[in-house]
């Protein structure tokens, strides 16, 4: 995932100042400084930095803050919410037109997950919001594009419109809008061709298909991977084509993040979608303050009860949800929890999402996690009802028969104890926080 070491990184400084009873001058600067080198060192562009550092100092020596009965916290509390503001402050939703046809034009280099990111689009605009999308093959250069929007059109039960490589890309998308009036469609998305490099033959051709379409969204894909470079790409397109969206691709690799945090910044233009994988669902609507959330390691705890509300039971997700917010949490919630993390698949990339748990994420020896989880699960279904809900009775006898009952051993049976109350206070710290705004194991 990307911004790994950044988040481990100002996750140690944060630990250092928040356990600092009083803030002087002096760990004040000590501590910019660490968050200044962090940030260079995840390829941040250097302006974006300058700038970022000397909102937070102007921030964090006001009086309020120093004088307040957690400082440190304080403190954090104004890097989170300046990376919020870095990454774009608000959610940036879809243009559709209130009537008529809704045309989405998708640009970017050859190789940054364009048409991946066209099928993705489809799929969740399709599923989430009833919506009627055809997708149009307009890059004409590389047969194997059509080919693969193609395939990645019935994957997803979306139809692809295409003239083959013969017919111009212009020609393409003219014909092509006039078949979704027709058909009836609301949405079209047109996969537009990709080169290695921006040249003033693919701009021209992007120029004629958008004066045509009069795009309600000109979506750029930029690779989370080519770092501080995503920020001359995003100009040059931007310049030209007047974008209105970003589409992050290849966030789980191992990016640095330096792009993605400048590329804001620099071009004003908001992140619409991030991509997290290869495969169709892997898209995520991007949130900044989840994101800013993740960077500094604070879990996700609504990209897990959304994720998780889609992939299992609905009913039983919610009411554990609910719960979990409300800071009740039993050991129900947390058999619903592990329910959860057995259905979606990776241990390590749910364990990132889960509060508490991001720093584990990357020690842990998956095989191990599951023959434990799988333990864990055991051990909570040898379990009374009572018992689930109020594991404080569980005195010696209790654990035996729950350690033989589930083919473990006592030991076993504490280790589960022990982890479900490890929970239990960071659901607790995570529930506080949603009421009140506050942050949660920050404090000293
Ligand atoms: P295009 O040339 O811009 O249309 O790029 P493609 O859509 O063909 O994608 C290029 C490669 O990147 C393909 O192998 C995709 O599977 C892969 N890809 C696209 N998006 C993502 C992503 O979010 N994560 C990962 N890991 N791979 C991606």
């Amino acid at each position: 995932m990307a911004f790994e070491s950044l988040s481990d990184r100002l996750q140690k400084t944060f630990k250092n100042i928040t356990g600092k009873g009083k803030l002087t001058e002096k760990n004040m600067n000590d501590m910019l400084r660490e968050v200044r080198m962090s940030l260079l060192e995840a390829d941040v562009n250097y302006g974006v930095v300058k700038d970022f550092i000397a909102r937070v100092k102007e921030k964090a020596m006001g009086t309020e803050v120093m004088t307040s009965l957690n400082p440190g916290q304080m403190v954090v509390k104004i890097v989170h919410d300046e990376i919020v503001d870095l990454l774009g402050t608000q959610d940036a939703p879809l243009n559709y037109k209130a009537m008529g046809l809704t045309t989405i034009m998708m640009v970017g280099l050859q190789g940054t997950g364009k048409t991946t990111a066209s099928a993705k689009i489809a799929n969740v605009i399709k599923k989430k919001q009833s919506r009627n999308p055809l997708l149009v093959a307009c890059d004409v250069i590389r047969p194997a594009a059509i080919e693969q929007l193609k395939t990645l059109g019935e994957t997803i039960g979306v139809e692809v419109f295409s003239l083959g490589v013969e017919t111009k890309a212009l020609e393409t998308a003219q014909k092509a809008m006039a078949y979704a009036q027709e058909k009836g469609y609301d949405t079209v998305i047109f996969d537009t061709a990709g080169r290695l490099h921006i040249d003033e033959e693919l701009m021209q051709e992007l120029q004629d298909i958008k004066a045509y379409v009069h795009p309600d969204d000109i979506l750029l894909t930029v690779d989370a991977m080519t770092g501080q470079d995503i920020v001359n790409v995003a100009n040059s397109f931007h310049e030209q084509l007047d974008v209105t969206g970003l589409v992050l691709t290849k966030l789980d690799g191992d990016s640095r993040g330096g792009g993605i945090l400048s590329v804001r910044a620099i071009t004003n233009v908001p992140v619409k979608f991030v991509g997290l994988g290869e495969k169709i669902e892997d898209l995520d609507v991007f949130h900044p303050d989840r994101m800013a959330d993740r960077i500094l390691g604070m879990g996700d705890i609504l990209s897990l009860v959304e994720q998780a509300q889609e992939k299992m039971d609905m009913e039983a997700s919610a009411k554990s949800a609910n719960r979990m917010m409300n800071g009740q949490f039993t050991l129900t919630d947390m058999l619903v929890q592990y329910e959860q993390i057995e259905k979606m698949g990776s241990l390590g990339g749910m364990m990132k999402l889960i509060p508490g748990f991001s720093q584990m994420a990357g020690q842990i020896d998956e095989d191990k996690a599951d023959s434990k989880l799988k333990k864990s699960k055991a051990i909570i279904l040898s379990m009374t009802p009572e018992e689930r809900e109020n594991p404080s009775i569980l005195r010696a006898s209790r654990k035996n028969r729950i350690a033989k009952g589930s083919g473990t051993s006592v030991a076993d049976v504490n280790r589960c104890i022990n982890e479900f109350e490890k929970m239990k206070t960071v659901m607790k710290q995570m529930s506080s926080m949603a009421k009140g705004g506050k942050m949660p194991g920050m404090g000293g």
